[in-house]
């Protein structure tokens, strides 16, 4: 089936233009002024932004929190929430139980995702029992089933957290063979310390939750993990940094010349810890946690300057009422996660573009195109141009409306980001030439995702 936009403004991360995109058999192939629409099917975008669509390469879809629940967004109701937003690819977290091995965490999640994601995905391998063994899967996961990203914990000790020992050996092993190491930079051994030590003073409430996991913590972690990348020579990926201190500590790695790269969420770039003070401030616990507001600009400047490469969400979508709110009366033992898998693209155009601190090109390279740089999807994703899928966000950017879970398509009864104003939102989302949004109505078919093989580890 052929389509041609017309009228639009064409945003790349590169810059804007005026042109009409062409659309044959789900691939882009043509642009230009005027182009024919003879035989295909003409969407008017006057007055809008033509955009590659959004890619979130931190999600937590139908993933088990011990042995009793599961997320209540599966990866239909969370891949139609990431489309209603304007998001086109994820890329999820594979969770690995112990014992298990990488391949059959990676199997599982084939057997979640297929026949129900609504858009594109792939899997990064989440390694939490990381033995000799599963060190041995890296190269084959990488070159034969298209996962060449690999996630470790430097917290949660005692859980999932892994040495330095193992960190640098997965980190010599992935990049070896064209892989990349993602780490959650904490310093679970500091946690385990404050943590203790706020419980035996009777603090227990959920305010103490960042008070244990300070951000000196997150940036020790991160300057241990990109001093270790260092002398494995190898490219390392900081997910959901949450404070200026590791901001400075990547900045400085990336002036060494080290490829070091930097995800931050929307959490962080619009709201503060004062949220812990809340009556319901067991909506935000997450880790790391809100941090002082003082974060926020530096995490802005940081993105904006190439600092930070990326924003994803780290969705995890627990239900507030009788789960989160449980576990209230012990900050340690907190079910820890947040929603947001449908709202980011509109708070980062509202809170960057609109507010002055991103251009427009630049909320484009954060929202899609650097994401599929770093995880092996470029240019097959995170583009508009000739031979790019036709993944494709026609963005209205005089729609306002207001965040809240009645704004949101999937399974959560709360929104992270409550009455929060945004401007600009998707007026119609394609998925391969198909569209799969309009208005920011679910108009697509169950199951329409592909799974996506992709390459190994390339710098920007
Ligand atoms: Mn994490
Ligand atoms: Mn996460």
């Amino acid at each position: 089936m052929r389509s041609v936009i017309t009228n639009g403004t064409v945003v790349t991360a590169v810059g804007s233009y005026n042109a009409d995109v062409l659309i044959d058999d789900g691939t882009i192939v043509q642009l230009g002024k005027d182009l024919s629409t003879e035989g295909a099917e003409t969407i008017d975008a006057t007055g809008q932004y033509v955009m590659p669509g959004a890619i979130d390469v931190h999600t937590h879809l139908d993933t088990p929190w011990g042995t009793t629940y599961t997320t209540v967004d599966d990866w239909r109701s969370g891949s139609i929430g990431a489309a209603c937003g304007g998001t086109t690819t994820i890329v999820d977290f594979a969770l690995q139980t112990t014992g298990q091995s990488l391949k059959e965490a990676i199997d599982g999640w084939h057997a979640k995702a297929e026949g129900n994601s609504v858009v594109d995905y792939s899997f990064h391998a989440m390694v939490l029992d990381l033995t000799d063994e599963v060190l041995g899967e890296i190269p084959d996961l990488i070159e034969r089933e298209g996962i060449p990203s690999f996630k470790v914990f430097m917290a949660y000790k005692g859980v999932v957290q892994v040495d330095d020992e193992a960190l640098l050996k997965t980190m010599l092993t992935a990049s070896e063979h064209g892989g990349l190491v993602m780490v959650h930079a904490e310093n679970g051994d500091g946690i385990k310390v404050l943590q203790d030590r706020f419980a035996g003073a009777g603090d227990l409430g959920v305010e103490f939750w960042p008070r244990s996991r300070p951000p000196e913590l997150e940036a020790e972690a991160a300057h241990r993990a990109i001093v270790l990348a260092g002398l494995a020579e190898a490219p390392l990926y900081i997910v959901h940094v949450s404070s200026a201190l590791t901001v400075e500590e990547i900045a400085r790695g990336r002036a060494r010349g080290q490829q070091v790269y930097g995800e931050t969420c929307p959490h962080y770039l619009v709201l503060d810890e004062s949220r812990y003070l809340q009556d319901d401030g067991a909506k935000w616990v997450m880790a790391p946690p809100l941090r002082d507001a003082s974060n926020q600009e530096p995490l802005w400047r940081a993105l904006a300057t190439g600092t930070l490469q990326t924003v994803a969400t780290d969705h995890s979508a627990w239900p507030l009422k009788d789960f989160k709110d449980q576990s209230l009366d012990d900050f340690r033992y907190m079910i820890q996660g947040a929603p947001g898998i449908e709202e980011r693209p509109s708070i980062l155009y509202t809170y960057g573009v609109e507010a002055g601190r991103l251009s427009l090109s630049r909320f484009v390279d954060v929202v899609s195109t650097s994401p599929a740089k770093l995880f092996g999807l470029y240019p097959r994703k995170g583009d508009i141009a000739v031979g790019s899928d036709a993944d494709i966000v026609i963005w209205d950017p005089s729609v306002k409306r207001t965040l809240g879970v009645d704004q949101i398509h999937g399974n959560t009864d709360y929104s992270t980001f409550e009455g929060i104003d945004v401007t600009g939102e998707p007026a119609l989302v394609m998925s391969r030439g198909r569209t799969i949004v309009r208005n920011r109505d679910f108009v697509g078919k169950t199951g329409g995702g592909e799974f996506l093989r992709r390459d190994t580890f390339s710098a920007p």
